[in-house]
Order: C-alpha cells, then structure tokens, then sequence
C-alpha cells in the first residue's frame, strides 16, 4: 500500500491560499510540490500572478525565491510583471526585475509594463519604470493607443496630469479610430453621466410607484358635509359623495376604480405606471417625466451623432446615407422609436404644464367652464413654483355639475 501524500490538496487551492493570504499554507504547499509555481488556474494565471495581483510582497518574495518564473505569461499574454507594475506596489516590481523581468514583454494588446502601471494609476510606479530607461511614453499598444489614451478613459486625473507635464505624452496622439486623449475623456464623461442619469431615472421610478398618490381618508374629507341632506340643502351636486369610499369628496378630488380610492387633486390614473397621478405624486410624476425626456434626448443625440461619425467624410449622397442606415438597423430602429417617445412626452408635458398655469388638473380641465386667459409670464411663474416650490394655485373647483367624463 502507498503512504498518502503528506498534502492531498489541487492547485486551486494554493489560488484560494493567496487570495485569503493566508502565507503560511501557502509554504506549505511550496515545500511539498515546487511544480506547484508553474501551474497555471483561472485565466492562465500562475500562482506569481495572484500573489502580484493582490500586492503581496511577502508572497512574491517567497515564490520568486523558489524559483517562480516572472515572465510566464497568462492567457492574455500578460506576464506577472504587468500585474505588479498595474498593481503599482515598486518593491514588488524591483523584486521581479531583481529575478530576471523582461521589461520588453508586451501583452497580446501590445501593452507594455508601462501602459500597465499607467492603467493602474500609481504614478511612483509609472516614473520608477521611466527610470529604468526602457520606456518612452510616445510607445503605444493596438490600435495606437499611447499612455494617455488609458489615463484618460480611466479618468484619472493626476495621472493624465502626470502625463501632460513637460510634454511627456502629446494630446494631440490619435488612436486607430482618430480619436484623441480628450475624446477618450470625454466618452469616459460621457458614460458616467450617462449612468448618473439612469440611476436618478430609477430612483424617481421606484420613488413614483411607491409613494402615496393623495388617497383621501375620513379625516381629509369635507368638512362642510356629513349627510346628504347637507348637499342637498347646500344645492351641491351628489357627485361630491363617492359611494364606494362613503366620503364626502373635497373640491378636485375623483373615485379611482382602478385603485378603488378617492384621489386629491386627481389628475390621471397612469396606465403605465398602474398608479393614480394626484395631490401626493403629480410633482414627482412630472419629474419622472422630465428624467425621461431627458434620456430619450440623450440618447437621439448621442446615436445621430454615432451615425453621422460613420458616415465617411466627403461622401454624403443619399444612397450612401440609406447604406448606413441599413448596416445600423438597430440604431436607426432605436433612434425612431425614442424619437417617437420623445414627441409623446413633449406633448404629455405640455398638456401638464397647460392645466398646472390654468389652475387645475388635467382631468378637471375638461370640465372647467372657462379658463381664464393668462400672460405666458404669468403661466410660466404656476409651473415654475409647482415644480421648485410644490406651490399650486387651484380654482374654485365650482364645476362639479357640469362634469360629464366620467371615466376610470
Ligand atoms: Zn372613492
Ligand atoms: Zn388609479
């Protein structure tokens, strides 16, 4: 029978080790099986590679020491000496040039250690490789991208800094797709404003859908009736009694049967949303709509001007323009629906903005008399103060006979 291993554990587990850095196991199992240094996990990654990924010196020590090779490369072409240099700790990187680094490896993507270290955005790391006298930071990777290129889209702006200092990289360098430092940036810009927006259009979303609309309740209802008698001698229409809530229904307010309540200052019940649109939410409402318009307008933008960037320079006759649009199919198809989505909202607004400055709702609207006639200064002061200020003139609300739409 043959004795068992002393240390009965697979390879993934000395990765496992480094994550946790967990050093001593990780001797172990170096002083069982050397061979362990050379096999590769997740990625092509060697144990070096982990142990430089996570910055742990001590660990990169003991395996260089043991005879762990620097230049091994992982799947990506990438050696463990690209790790350090964009994990930017320099006593690693000294360690691995004292072991025999190979400073003129270049990734799959061409990058160089330095492209590696100006990506991880450690600039002590990035001037300790310019030292070494290997580098030029006018070296640049697939498709032309030079240094600066990869500090402006990770938006780091000591680096890109660091960079522009005594004309170190030039910010005129054009990648392949003609696109310069700043254009990299200001994409970068533009993603994360992009997101920001997304971000506030989903708050306002989930803050719309679970924010009470204006039901009304026994403590809300009005005052001035308690029996029917009241309305019948106050000559008040029996409209102001809902008989599924048995309230007595203040001005502006109107029986939802969807949501199976009394709204205060009803407005519309949003079949989008599936929620009523009242006294509680209208601003919010109105808010979420302006998010969205927002973003559809964001995006008709940024796709028209994606498309006109494809269109080959010199060359704009219609034929080469339908070529276009039919090789993006999807971008056309995307900018004419959000086109249509955007008209949609710019009328929904309007008709919004037309009831808050007349002094009502837009489904009391319609049952109005007559609207006084405003200045546009004055309409424009009732929407600015409802939206900044949550202030809202209403009329007398005395139209409740002449109300004929009964509808949801
Ligand atoms: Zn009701
Ligand atoms: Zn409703």
């Amino acid at each position: 029978m043959y004795p068992m291993p002393v240390c009965s554990v697979s390879y993934g587990d000395i990765f496992d080790c480094i994550q946790r850095g967990n050093i001593e196991q990780c001797i172990q199992f170096i002083q069982n099986d050397r061979s362990v240094l050379k096999q590769k996990g997740w990625g092509g990654f060697t144990p070096l590679h982990y142990a430089a990924l996570h910055g742990n010196r001590a660990l990169v020590d003991f395996f260089l020491s043991n005879g762990a090779d620097p230049n091994v490369t992982c799947d990506a072409g990438q050696t463990a000496f690209h790790f350090a240099c964009r994990q930017g700790n320099i006593y690693i990187i000294q360690q691995m040039m004292q072991y025999g680094a190979d400073l003129r490896l270049i990734d799959r993507q061409k990058k160089t250690s330095l492209h590696h270290a100006v990506s991880g955005g450690n600039i002590v790391a990035v001037q300790y490789l310019w030292e070494t006298g290997m580098f030029r930071f006018s070296d640049t990777a697939m498709y032309q991208v030079t240094p600066l290129h990869l500090a402006a889209s990770t938006g780091n702006t000591e680096v890109v800094r660091y960079l522009l200092r005594d004309q170190r990289c030039s910010v005129n360098a054009v990648d392949q797709q003609g696109a310069t430092p700043l254009h990299v940036a200001a994409e970068r810009g533009g993603v994360e404003v992009s997101m920001v927006h997304f971000s506030l259009v989903l708050g306002l979303l989930c803050k719309v859908l679970t924010q009470d609309p204006g039901t009304l309740d026994r403590a809300d209802a009005d005052p001035r009736f308690t029996c029917i008698a009241d309305l019948v001698e106050n000559n008040e229409s029996h409209h102001r009694f809902c008989p599924y809530c048995e309230l007595f229904q203040p001005d502006y307010t109107k029986h939802c049967k969807l949501c199976d309540v009394c709204i205060k200052e009803y407005d519309h019940h949003c079949l989008f949303l599936n929620r009523c649109v009242g006294r509680g939410n209208h601003r919010l409402f109105l808010f979420f709509i302006l998010s969205m318009l927002m973003a559809h307008l964001l995006f008709v933008a940024t796709a028209t001007s994606y498309l006109c960037d494809r269109m080959s320079a010199g060359s704009h006759s219609l034929s080469s323009w339908l070529t276009l649009l039919g090789k993006e199919f999807w971008v056309t198809a995307m900018i004419i629906m959000n086109a249509l989505t955007l008209m949609w909202e710019v009328w929904l607004l309007a008709e919004q903005f037309d009831a808050i400055a007349k002094g009502t709702t837009t489904y009391f609207r319609q049952c109005e008399r007559s609207a006084q006639p405003k200045s546009l200064g004055q309409c424009l002061v009732k929407v600015l103060s409802f939206l900044l200020e949550g202030r809202r003139w209403l009329g007398s609300g005395q139209t409740r006979v002449d109300k004929t739409a009964i509808d949801i």
